[in-house]
């Protein structure tokens, strides 16, 4: 079965290599101009994601990427008093890996490079904008008047997927939700911190992660109107750390510290929330990743989910000859787990948006949402990408 994959991101990344491992064939068509132009800031790759990395034998990446550990969250109010917490001591011992903080571009190379060691074939500037049913299977056409047929298309080409909306052009779109993600690193003198650092401030939220002198902070924009397409992505750096500043500059000493030494961000994001995708596969065309179902960033769990998808499909697309029945079966087996943490993640973003009014009460109501929370989360980082023989156990019993 020969697989095309349109997307290089950690999902499409992660795919070609567990596809190569599973004796398949996969090309990667990827819209950007190299692997190592893949912007973003960092990100939290949680425990589940650690191990699905593993899980597919990449356990590995995010040390050699220059992740590093970090497990529980410390909640504070615009005061800087602490009101909850989620401890994450024992994150080892439960889920049997610890959450890491990584720099988005260096993992992304990085997988992409086992891929590609692993016999992946990556083809760059390579922007899909139209897929055929042909004879022998999917055509793709890329913007430069390149085509490629392949047995499989699988759309791992994120949340504004072209791949969801040829293939399905009644699907829903992303829905603004009125707040833009900006953040970077910075060198600061602030003490390490093993846990991640959350404030609820005035007028917005701030998060950060101090490692080895370095300060991994992002901070949440509200901007009632979309923002345009293009807009953000030539700021005058000074206006925008100004404006950071001021945004922040009633709240605590650790963030006030940060932003000051903070000379620029590493981009800005409008925050957007993605509708359930009913149809995630016909017989010649699956999503995975965000394209399939992109959660809240508050969860910190969609890069995490995109590997789980990976080495879920390769195991299907491994066991089973045609794609119509691998993607149904990958679809059964994650439909039930994504959909109920991008439903989380809508609650979890509700509580960012700051009021004077709401504060009080969420700082109130906080430590029991998070009681609850903590449920969800065991949920979500205990995850273990399930092995073959108990896939393949009830299917063998059938055919008894
Ligand atoms: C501000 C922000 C912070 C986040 N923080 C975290 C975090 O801390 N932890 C976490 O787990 N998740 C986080 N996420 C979510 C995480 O980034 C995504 O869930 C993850 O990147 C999804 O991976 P993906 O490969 O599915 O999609 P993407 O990373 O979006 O990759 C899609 C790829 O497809 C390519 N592409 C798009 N269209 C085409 C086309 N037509 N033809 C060819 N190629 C195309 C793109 O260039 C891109 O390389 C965050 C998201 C945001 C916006």
């Amino acid at each position: 079965m020969k697989t095309l994959i349109i997307g290089g991101g950690i999902a499409g990344s992660s795919l070609a290599f567990a596809l190569r491992r599973a004796g398949r064939e996969a090309v990667v068509a990827e819209a950007r101009g190299s692997q190592r132009d893949t912007g973003g800031a960092f990100l939290y790759l949680a425990p589940n994601g650690v191990n699905a990395l593993a899980a597919i034998g990449l356990g590995d990446a995010p040390a050699a990427a220059g992740g590093f550990e970090a497990y529980g969250l410390d909640f504070h109010n615009a005061r800087g008093r602490k009101i909850a917490e989620l401890a994450g001591e024992q994150d080892l011992a439960r889920y049997g890996a610890r959450g890491v903080v990584l720099r988005r571009a260096r993992l992304h190379a990085e997988v992409a490079q086992r891929a590609q060691a692993a016999g992946a074939t990556f083809l760059f500037n390579a922007r899909l904008v139209e897929l055929r049913t042909v004879p022998q299977g999917v055509e793709a056409v890329f913007a430069d008047g390149r085509t490629l047929i392949a047995d499989a298309v699988i759309g791992a080409d994120g949340i504004w997927s072209t791949v969801r909306r040829l293939t399905w052009p009644e699907a829903p779109r992303p829905s603004y939700t009125g707040m833009v993600d900006c953040g970077s690193w910075t060198e600061v003198d602030l003490p390490d911190t093993a846990r991640q650092q959350m404030y609820f401030g005035h007028r917005a939220f701030f998060g950060y992660t101090v490692n080895d002198k370095v300060a991994y902070w992002f901070t949440n924009v509200p901007r009632h109107d979309e923002p345009g397409r293009y807009e953000l992505a030539d700021l005058d750096q000074g206006d925008w750390i100004a404006s950071i500043r001021r945004l922040h500059e009633l709240d605590p000493a650790p963030v006030q510290a940060i932003l000051n030494a903070a000379r620029h961000t590493l981009g800005a994001w409008p925050l957007y929330d993605m509708p359930t995708v009913d149809a995630w596969h016909d017989e010649g065309v699956c999503l995975v990743g965000d394209a399939a179902h992109a959660v809240s960033p508050s969860t910190g769990q969609g890069a995490s989910l995109a590997i789980e998808d990976a080495a879920v499909l390769a195991r299907w697309m491994q066991h089973e000859t045609r794609p119509g029945a691998a993607f149904a079966g990958f679809t059964e087996e994650r439909k039930v787990r994504t959909e109920k943490i991008a439903c989380f993640g809508r609650q979890l973003g509700d509580r960012k948006v700051s009021s004077a009014a709401g504060n009080v009460f969420r700082d109130l109501t906080l430590p029991m949402f998070l009681r609850m929370g903590a449920k969800a989360t065991a949920e979500q980082y205990g995850y273990r990408v399930p092995t073959p023989p108990a896939l393949r156990a009830p299917r063998e019993k059938a055919h008894e």
